[in-house]
């Protein structure tokens, strides 16, 4: 039988118990029924006196015992005090994993921010407090946008693309870095986590350096070999046996030079991670301009095309665009045969503005696809060399793009061609023409 109920019988029958003796009581007096009712008054009020001791109680349980007390009260507060401790325990251990977690959140070597909704921090450990200078008596609750004031950081946050970290340029201490990044998670609070880079960009800084100065380096050396097989090349009185060898070293010597011109541009380009500042640019004169070019070639694509769909001038950096236009035009007329056709298409809506270079030429795998705008990525390296090609043409489109807030859409099908789209958001548009503006 449950405790409740045998605890029930055991009430119910000392009820009848004391009703019966109040009832015999009465009896030898000659008054039963009051007999009866004394008893039954006597046991209520025992049942008055125990509620009462049980309330007390519970007000006071952090210092007082239980009352003892035997059947359907002795039932009650045992089943009270289980639940009490019951209830002690699961606190206990909700503190220690708690504590847990603090202890090991301050530890992380890196810097772990709390935001709620409106961005406004609710907890940070040690290390965010060491990163980030940020004060718990002061800092709690105040906007992270109102602390981390780089532009960088700003730019992260209006942008709304968290899938990746931003490294962040802070004055204070002089040339550090931190690479920063929101995680969403529960209702609309977020994780900033942060941690110093330094070290790594300081690395990087090197490696950068030392391709510009070898690069530098051998601008110069090339030159001259460069001129001295030109004219050895133009020499009437040259051995008809040196012929071939020579205009194959000048060839080499070509290549060679545009791997070092586009290494510098390279590092130029990556020189400053900041936005790239700008001019409206005439993008149909641009496109003329690069149509004249790919014609000028020895061997180009029978039809080259222009088409502009839009009246709207590009804001950027004059010669990075031009760079890296020219650069997927000139691909596009490398990997398009004579009797293929190549047109370059200008056109805005409200997404922004748009330049795309399609070929007809013999397309790509779309397994290269990810990995084609990393340097020195060759779908067929020795069709690239035999091109001319550096390998770096694309590096340098995606870091163009990159500084001019914009992306790079590469569309293609082995065999049949290919369509390379430079999507420009909506604030690098000017919404006249350059020839209506005065
Ligand atoms: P490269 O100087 O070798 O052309 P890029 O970085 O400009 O180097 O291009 C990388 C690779 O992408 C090329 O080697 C080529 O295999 C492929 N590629 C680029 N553009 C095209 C195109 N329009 N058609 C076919 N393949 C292309």
């Amino acid at each position: 039988m449950r405790p409740g109920l045998q605890a029930l019988g055991y009430a119910a029958s000392r009820v009848a118990l004391a009703a019966l003796a109040g009832v015999l009581a009465g009896a030898i007096l000659g008054r039963p029924w009051l007999g009866m009712a004394l008893a039954l008054a006597g046991y209520l009020l025992w049942h008055l006196v125990m509620l009462y001791r049980v309330e007390w109680w519970l007000q006071h349980r952090s210092v007082a015992d239980p009352p003892e007390a035997r059947g359907v009260w002795g039932t009650v507060i045992s089943l009270i005090a289980r639940l009490h401790r019951r209830k002690r325990f699961h606190k206990l251990r909700f503190v220690q994993l708690m504590r847990q977690l603090q202890q090991s959140t301050a530890a992380l070597p890196n810097g772990v921010v709390i935001l709620n909704e409106q961005r406004e921090i609710v907890w940070f450990n040690r290390m965010a407090a060491r990163l980030l200078g940020l004060r718990p008596a002061s800092d709690l609750g105040v906007r992270i946008e109102n602390l981390l004031r780089e532009p960088a950081f700003g730019h992260y946050l209006h942008k709304g693309d968290y899938a990746n970290p931003v490294v962040v340029r802070r004055s204070s201490p002089q040339d550090s870095y931190l690479s920063v990044q929101l995680v969403a998670y529960g209702d609309g609070q977020q994780l900033l986590l942060a941690a110093d880079v330094s070290r790594q960009m300081r690395l990087e800084a090197v490696r950068r350096d030392f391709v510009a100065n070898a690069s530098h380096e051998l601008r110069s050396p090339l030159t001259v070999i460069a001129g001295y097989l030109e004219t050895l090349g133009q020499d009437p009185a040259l051995d008809e046996d040196f012929a071939a060898p020579i205009a194959e070293m000048r060839r080499q010597a070509a290549r060679m030079n545009s791997i070092v011109r586009d290494l510098l541009e390279l590092s130029r380009l990556e020189e400053t991670d900041e936005r790239a500042g700008g001019e409206p640019l005439d993008v149909p004169a641009l496109m003329a301009l690069l149509r004249r070019d790919v014609l000028a070639r020895p061997v180009h694509p029978g039809e080259v095309r222009v088409r502009n769909d839009s009246q709207a001038a590009l804001i950027g950096k004059e010669s990075e665009i031009h760079s890296a236009f020219a650069n997927l035009v000139d691909n596009a007329a490398k990997y398009t045969p004579p009797e293929g056709a190549l047109e370059m298409r200008w056109w805005s809506d409200r997404d922004g503005g748009h330049f795309s270079v399609t070929d007809t030429g013999i397309g790509i795998p779309a397994e290269h696809l990810p990995r084609l705008t990393e340097r020195f990525y060759r779908v067929d390296p020795g069709r690239s060399r035999a091109t001319g090609g550096s390998g770096l043409g694309l590096a340098i489109v995606k870091h163009v793009l990159q500084r001019h807030g914009a992306e790079l859409e590469i569309q293609s099908t082995p065999g049949k061609g290919s369509t390379f789209t430079c999507h420009f958001p909506p604030e690098r548009i000017a919404a006249e023409a350059l020839s209506d503006t005065p």
